[in-house]
């Protein structure tokens, strides 16, 4: 042990065993000794809480195939300085821990938790098997402040019953964001799709049915309440700012409404049941707006295709009648895509919509936390980390 400034830390000097001879490092097969370099370091797992590094100088080979290079080091990947050990520690206590709290606790940068991060995930990406993947659920994400197109994220999901994980993220949204995702993914797999499932972007719409035209398309069920949702919120803050012109009465009925009505009928109770009632019997466009909406979720207990079909000809046709103007474009739009909205009911059973909602959620969760990466890559690697459920290198340090 070595006293350095006010820190300690353990440092262990390895040997080469005499009697083994060193590998190649890009073959792996033993080779006869060359020279050695100079001494390196590597940080190691720190012990009992005290920063540990392993010091080796390592030797060269003389490899028939591959001519004269740095032996095979089991601890160690490439110019690294922290061991394999060490980075598959971090990876997974930066699973946990924020990426900050994960440097602070064993006294390290953040940096080295970011780089640590990064090779454990780059490892699993290179060893994740694609194999059966027969459902795609493919989204956008927005991030961090801005409205920019940088500021959206396309993500494509498995959303099979028996994986469901993140398998692609890109920056922007745009037809080769998704056409980049389907190729890293590659041709077997998108050849081999049973399932998509989307928003209504448009975008996603085209390279969908142009790369896996033979997957049916389903326009899922988490997408369209989330379009009803926000019509039903645009009807609401229209009225209320123009109730409030008016005067100040007559807006106190709408006020702290959002959350309620945001809600399904059925899982609204006490006060904010009263009020909501109250708000029903009123002549209000919120309430029938919300009425509308609320109608709406019938659709999705259809089991036949034809009488879904004729339940959403019947609804739309109330919207158009409604004179809400932000109904009638969800009506609008629902209309033009009926096709695909129907094309829920014919894959029944095969998906649900469950996993979409799930792992968006989670996504936001990493993304929240952005003010802690410092860059784009950085996220991106971190929702892999923490979405993509990939094989992990072995590791005899796994405290977590
Ligand atoms: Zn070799």
């Amino acid at each position: 042990m070595q006293e350095r400034g006010p820190a300690v830390e353990i440092e262990i000097t390895l040997q080469p065993h005499g009697g083994i001879r060193g590998r190649c490092s890009q073959c792996r097969r033993p080779a006869p000794g060359y020279d050695r370099l100079p001494e390196r370091r590597w940080q190691f797992v720190p012990l009992w809480g005290i920063a540990t590094g392993l010091r080796y100088a390592p030797r060269r080979v003389q490899c028939p195939e591959h001519g004269v290079v740095v032996e095979h080091l089991p601890w160690s990947d490439g110019k690294r300085p922290l061991t394999c050990a060490l980075m598959g520690f971090l990876a997974r206590w930066g699973r946990r821990l924020s990426w900050r709290e994960t440097a602070r606790v064993f006294q390290t940068s953040w940096e080295s938790v970011y780089r640590s991060v990064e090779w454990f995930v780059q490892w699993g990406l290179a060893e994740r098997q694609l194999a059966g993947v027969e459902s795609l659920g493919v989204d956008e994400i927005h991030w961090g402040h801005g409205l920019g197109a940088a500021n959206f994220l396309t993500v494509i999901y498995q959303i099979d019953g028996h994986c469901r994980r993140l398998l692609w993220v890109g920056q922007r949204r745009t037809e080769a964001t998704l056409r980049r995702g389907l190729k890293a993914l590659g041709p077997e797999v998108v050849k081999g799709l049973r399932f998509v499932c989307s928003d209504m972007w448009r975008p996603y719409l085209r390279v969908l049915a142009a790369e896996a035209g033979q997957a049916l398309h389903v326009l899922d069920r988490f997408h369209i309440t989330m379009h009803l949702n926000q019509a039903v919120d645009q009807v609401r803050r229209a009225e209320s700012a123009r109730l409030r012109a008016a005067s100040q009465a007559a807006a106190q009925q709408l006020k702290h409404t959002r959350w309620t009505l945001l809600r399904r009928g059925s899982r609204v109770r006490g006060r904010a049941r009263q009020k909501l009632q109250a708000l029903l019997a009123s002549k209000l466009q919120t309430a029938r707006a919300w009425e509308l909406k609320e109608t709406f979720g019938h659709f999705w207990k259809y089991r036949s295709v034809t009488w879904a079909g004729a339940f959403l000809d019947y609804w739309t046709w109330r919207a158009m009648r409604s004179r809400l103007q932000p109904m009638q474009k969800v009506a609008r739009m629902l209309r033009s895509h009926e096709e695909l909205i129907l094309n829920w009911f014919r894959a029944q059973g095969e998906i649900s919509t469950g996993p979409v909602e799930g792992l968006n959620n989670k996504i936001r969760v990493v993304t929240r936390r952005s003010y802690g990466f410092r860059t784009y890559k950085a996220m991106e690697i971190a929702l892999y980390h923490t979405l993509g459920r990939l094989p992990e290198p072995e590791s005899a340090h796994k405290f977590c």
